[in-house]
């Protein structure tokens, strides 16, 4: 598909995971050994560069065989023939000529040119069955990343870097790659890797980075700095856009923008449907550094404010003062709505709290979330003292993840107890009467929801995980995207079974999950009797509007007939068919 030093149009697809357009030159990350800079070299450095590239060999080489002598002396034979190994790897003529001929056709700089060559022949090594040839791809790596190391630089070249505003195109991101992005450089990003509700599209959407993963082309194979457009809506990636491309994508830039316009316009109105039930749209935020996005947005309140991104700058969550001195800041800014601060949520595809000493072989079924929390108490302790201290400033809730069962809830309860006493000694003023709620992520807390209702004030349903854990698709795997249906019968049942048992307990009921943000469900969502959507900050005005364009008793009726449905595709065509009715101009 790719076309190699031509200049064709050429369209790649992957899933939109960010809506928006980015129009602007590639910048690659492929895997393994870290990527070197890249930049562009004139036709008359060519050689230069190549010989730099000889040069950085030659040197690899010196070090390799003199350390094959060092080992020598002290461990005998056996030990250097690796080094001898590594030392034929460097002069191999495939590799060599490859490197060589690729700064000269596509001009550019040896260090990125040997990288891309190496990326390449170990994704083949990667595909072969053989374990022993396959574990050979770290002996590689190393090699190839010495190599990186001794280049010289040649400070006279000028050269376009990253610096600039760039298309990133990653093997994979990890939340913390997306979390530290620089969001002025970085006008969009692809991922061969990844899904829709892996935590690195959600903060793509929460940043309003238009994005695409699981893109269909192996990253390595895109040269840098070529031109392209990024589509988040349809997850296409186009390089080298046509005039007319880049004139139907500016256009459509523009027409957006209008769309977004008119919902300023109607930013922090009252959510209510035309036969006036009212709900409340809040947000989700990961970094303080949101907040500006959430009160441009107009949400009322944080619906989930997920606290394990403190975690960012250490492996060890910051302790209690300055926990508080955060949440202070999340509650004075949002003030008079409220905060839900959800207790961290580590493990799985996010942060982790601590490294373990092994590997686990299911991340998303084990060390994870209150589980965590709960196997350190002195952590949580801190934690739970945090946000009491902070619920004497305004309104303040907390929030459990991944609770399972009873005895999670009850245990994490005490702990707030025991808080609560502490501070109370302490003479440390905060609110006797904070709300305590969980996450209904689980399908097992989903199915005795019953059960549960009567130990919590409310719940939020977190969609991302319980269509996960009910359809046994992980979330942030591409191959199983398809099955990953949030509109699959047993998705919509729990979420109903839920909101029925809060119903009746007397307690309200929430979804904090990506699907809340996701305007062709929202006629199902409140159809299925919701009272709270908490979406990402870029979704709040929009969803909104579809709030305030719809009528609660169509929506319930049509959800009744849903629940009948026996197939995901029928589920949202229904709900789709009131969406395209009322709100057609704010569908992507
Ligand atoms: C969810 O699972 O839906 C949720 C909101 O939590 P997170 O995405 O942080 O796991
Ligand atoms: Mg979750």
């Amino acid at each position: 598909m790719h076309n190699v030093g031509s200049e064709l149009e050429t369209t790649y697809e992957g899933i939109p995971a960010s809506p928006g357009i980015a129009i602007a030159p590639v910048h690659v990350i492929a895997r393994g050994f870290s990527s070197p800079e890249i930049y562009e070299i004139l036709e008359s450095d060519l050689e230069a560069e190549q010989q730099r590239f000889l040069q950085a060999l030659e040197v690899t080489k010196r070090q390799l065989i003199e350390l094959q002598g060092k080992l020598e002396d002290l461990s005998g034979d056996n030990e250097s023939g690796i080094f001898e190994a590594h030392v034929m790897m460097l002069e191999d003529r495939s590799v060599v000529d490859r490197v060589l001929l690729a700064i000269a056709t596509r001009l550019q700089n040896a260090e990125y040119a040997f990288y891309a060559v190496m990326q390449n022949f170990l994704e083949a090594m990667r595909r072969i069955p053989d374990p022993y040839l396959r574990e050979r791809t770290s002996d590689i790596e190393d090699v190839a990343q010495r190599v990186l190391r001794n280049f010289i630089v040649d400070d006279d070249v000028r050269h376009q870097t990253p610096q600039d505003r760039h298309v990133l195109v990653a093997y994979d991101l990890a939340p913390s790659d997306t979390a530290s992005m620089n969001r002025r450089h970085v006008l969009g990003f692809a991922t061969e890797q990844g899904s829709v509700n892996s935590h690195t599209a959600i903060l793509a959407r929460a940043f309003g980075i238009p994005a695409i993963v699981g893109l269909d082309a192996a990253v390595i194979d895109i040269i840098a700095l070529t031109p392209s457009i990024l589509d988040g809506y349809s997850g296409k990636l186009i390089l080298h856009p046509k005039p007319e491309t880049l004139e139907h994508y500016r256009k459509l830039s523009l027409a957006k923008e209008k769309v977004h316009s008119a919902l300023d316009a109607m930013r922090g109105a009252a959510t209510e449907t035309v036969d006036g039930r009212a709900l409340t749209i809040s947000a989700n935020i990961e970094l303080v550094d949101d907040l500006p996005l959430v009160k441009r947005s107009g949400a009322k309140g944080i619906g989930l404010y997920r606290t394990e991104f403190l975690l960012l700058n250490g492996k060890e969550m910051p302790d209690e003062n300055h926990q508080a001195e955060v949440y202070a800041r999340v509650v004075r800014e949002m003030a008079p709505h409220t905060v839900i601060v959800r207790t961290l949520d580590a493990g799985g595809d996010k942060l982790p709290v601590e490294p373990l000493t092994d590997p686990e072989p299911n991340p998303f079924l084990g060390w994870r979330g209150i589980r965590v929390s709960l196997a350190r108490p002195a952590m949580f302790k801190e934690q739970i003292r945090a946000v009491l201290r902070v619920s004497a400033l305004g309104k303040v809730a907390l929030m459990f993840p991944m609770i399972s069962g009873l005895s999670e809830i009850r245990k994490s309860k005490e702990l707030v107890r025991r808080c609560m006493d502490e501070l109370d000694k302490e003479q440390i003023p905060f609110n006797h009467e904070l709300p305590v709620g969980i996450m209904i992520e689980v399908p097992a807390a989903a199915i005795c929801a019953d059960l549960l209702a009567p130990e919590v004030d409310f719940f939020s349903i977190g969609t991302n995980d319980l269509i996960q854990y009910t359809v046994a698709a992980d979330r942030v795997n591409p191959h199983v995207a398809d099955l990953y249906r949030p509109t699959h019968p047993a998705v919509i049942r729990l979420i109903k079974r839920t909101i029925d048992a809060a119903t009746n307990n007397g307690i309200w009921t929430g979804i904090c999950g990506e699907m809340a943000g996701d305007i062709r469900l929202t006629p199902l969502l409140l159809g299925l009797g919701v009272e709270e959507l908490s979406v990402g900050p870029q979704q709040v005005p929009r969803v909104g509007q579809a709030i305030r364009s719809l009528s609660h008793a169509a929506c319930a009726a049509m959800a009744d007939e849903a629940l009948r449905h026996p197939r995901s595709q029928g589920v949202l065509d229904l709900s789709l068919s009131l969406a395209n009715k009322h709100y057609p101009e704010l569908l992507d």
